[in-house]
């Protein structure tokens, strides 16, 4: 099985990974860590945007910590892990990436790092729920119980 698991450094995606991490894969299943750089050119000329004057470089730099501590967070998964970093829109470059890799299953969390930005580009979770070529699961962390 192959398993894309999109992370961006946010609090959804540390609930994205202990799902991962805490299922019991079938054998031989491969699990994709994605992070996806966000072209510069693509976000608005706002400076409280994310990622505004940042260079390609920086945004590929946190891509790639991102994705180097969230293969360290899957460490004991009964699957093989690796690392794949791009850059280019997160919405398209997910399902891109899923489409050309023959993913069975892809992995988002249901909301990423700013809602800024999320207001100007859209939910990346829908995007990819709409688009992809196979299942997506969207990861939340558990709501608490109100006991009132
Ligand atoms: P959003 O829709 O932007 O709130 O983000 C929802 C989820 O999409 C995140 O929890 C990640 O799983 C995924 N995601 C968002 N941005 C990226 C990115 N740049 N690279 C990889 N995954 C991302």
């Amino acid at each position: 099985m192959r398993v894309l698991v999109a992370v961006d450094g946010s609090e959804a995606s540390e609930a994205e990974l202990r799902t991962v991490r805490e299922r019991a894969w079938p054998p031989g299943t491969t699990i994709r860590v994605l992070s996806v750089a966000p072209d510069p050119v693509i976000i608005p000329e706002m400076g409280a945007v994310a990622d505004v004057g940042q260079t390609r470089e920086t945004l590929l730099r946190d891509a790639d910590g991102t994705v180097k501590q969230s293969v360290a967070a899957l460490h004991g998964v009964s699957a093989t892990v690796e690392p794949a970093v791009r850059s280019g829109d997160p919405r398209w470059t997910i399902v891109d990436e899923a489409a050309n890799w023959g993913a069975d299953l892809i992995v988002v969390g249901s909301h990423g790092r700013t809602r800024l930005a999320r207001l100007l580009l859209g939910s990346v979770a829908e995007y990819v729920a709409r688009h992809a070529p196979c299942s997506v699961e969207i990861a939340r962390e558990r709501q608490r119980q109100s006991t009132a």
